[in-house]
């Protein structure tokens, strides 16, 4: 997305519209797919030397859970966006799509959760244990060991 500054006027100039997913740049992570469009609702103003752009980016990620790795959808939004761009005599384009991508990837959650119960693999065989119990015999040692740093993550 770009700002044209000969299209803003005084009092400032909505924007409201998407960007592609493939501004994100996520194709080669493994842990998220970006299957919606970057949605923006910002204003931006000239104020003195600086181009000030404020408002709300969001999306739709797949994120793979942290637990049992299972993909799940998340909605992951700044409301609160906003950048300064100093402006020299030369500019008449502002490119926001760095910043846009930026300020989705600082909202990701960084320990991605199908749910705040996910029961995680069992540590025996692997078996997504959200899909009910594997059969296999519970591991005292084993138990104790991931509950023990389950409880230091948190
Ligand atoms: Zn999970
Ligand atoms: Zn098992």
């Amino acid at each position: 997305m770009q700002i044209n500054l000969s299209h803003i006027q005084e009092g400032g100039r909505a924007y409201e519209g998407e960007e592609p997913a493939g501004i994100l740049d996520v194709e080669n992570d493994p842990f998220v797919r970006a299957p919606a469009p970057v949605r923006y609702d910002l204003l931006a103003e000239v104020v003195s030397q600086e181009l000030l752009v404020q408002g709300r980016v969001e999306t739709e990620l797949q994120m793979a859970c942290s637990r049992c790795g299972e993909f799940f959808s998340t909605r992951v939004c700044d409301s609160s966006f906003l950048r300064a761009y100093e402006l020299t005599g030369e500019v008449s384009l502002v490119d926001l799509d760095g910043d846009l991508r930026e300020a989705i990837l600082l909202k990701m959650p960084l320990f991605a959760l199908c749910s705040p119960d996910c029961r995680g693999l069992c540590s025996q065989c692997g078996s997504n244990l959200n899909r009910g119990s594997c059969g296999c015999a519970p591991s005292a040692t084993d138990g104790g060991a991931w509950s023990v740093l389950d409880e230091l993550k948190w």
